[in-house]
């Protein structure tokens, strides 16, 4: 497939919540053998890869604040998540989390903060360091939250029906109903079905035919409020 698209000055990103939309909903997922791909979500992102997409990681892990798990339990998950993707061809580009909640039990992260979604931390400091437009991003979550984080940072949000998705659908709908307003959001049944839709819209939009430069996975600066690594690659 040579489906290149320009991605110089405001180059397009897609953001991925992870749990649900990735890998299957765990509660507090903590550790790699609890980690499972949704079916076709590796050979969505393999297409968002061969694009010249970036794709990162966007996620909320209270569970670091809550005490059930540590940063370094997430790094492992994320080193085997990439372990599983590579099999597929499939590669993230960064990863965000969020290791603070208001309730939080461990006192450093005891924090009201402006990276948990639905706020947008996560979204602005990654493109700002990984030069990605939010006006061309795409955030693909299922949670209502990872919607709401996608309008107020100017994204779009995709709703997938994996994980927590079903369940927000219904509760957009029941809304919907009851205010007798039209249901606005975009829900698809999954990743594979986002990334059909999120590479369908950029391919009209964008000029094609043009190398991507390479993604800068290179640029490291140390930021205490937000968890982010890149793969080992
Ligand atoms: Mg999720
Ligand atoms: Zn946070």
């Amino acid at each position: 497939m040579d489906t290149k698209i320009w991605t110089g000055p405001g180059r397009p990103a897609v953001f991925l919540d992870r749990d649900g939309t990735i890998n299957e909903e765990v509660k507090y997922l903590s550790s790699p053998h609890q980690l499972r791909l949704i079916p076709g979500a590796a050979e969505a992102i393999a297409r968002l890869n061969q694009a010249g997409i970036p794709v990162i990681v966007v996620t909320n892990q209270s569970g670091i604040a809550r005490g059930f798990y540590t940063e370094d339990d997430v790094e492992l998950v994320h080193s085997y998540l990439d372990k599983l993707l590579a099999d597929h061809g499939a590669s993230i580009d960064a990863y965000y989390y969020c290791p603070h909640h208001p309730g939080a039990i461990v006192k450093q992260y005891l924090v009201d903060c402006e990276c948990r979604k639905p706020r947008t931390g996560m979204l602005s400091a990654a493109a700002a360091q990984e030069n990605v437009s939010l006006a061309q991003a795409y955030l693909v979550g299922d949670k209502r939250s990872d919607l709401r984080a996608a309008v107020s940072a100017g994204a779009r949000g995709i709703l997938v029906r994996t994980g927590y998705g079903k369940e927000a659908e219904q509760e957009l709908l029941s809304e919907a109903e009851a205010s007798g307003a039209a249901l606005v959001a975009n829900i698809v049944d999954d990743l594979a079905a986002a990334v059909d839709q999120i590479l369908a819209t950029l391919s009209q939009s964008q000029p094609q035919g043009i190398q991507p430069p390479k993604f800068a996975a290179n640029f490291r600066h140390h930021q205490p409020e937000i968890g982010r690594h890149y793969p080992h690659s």
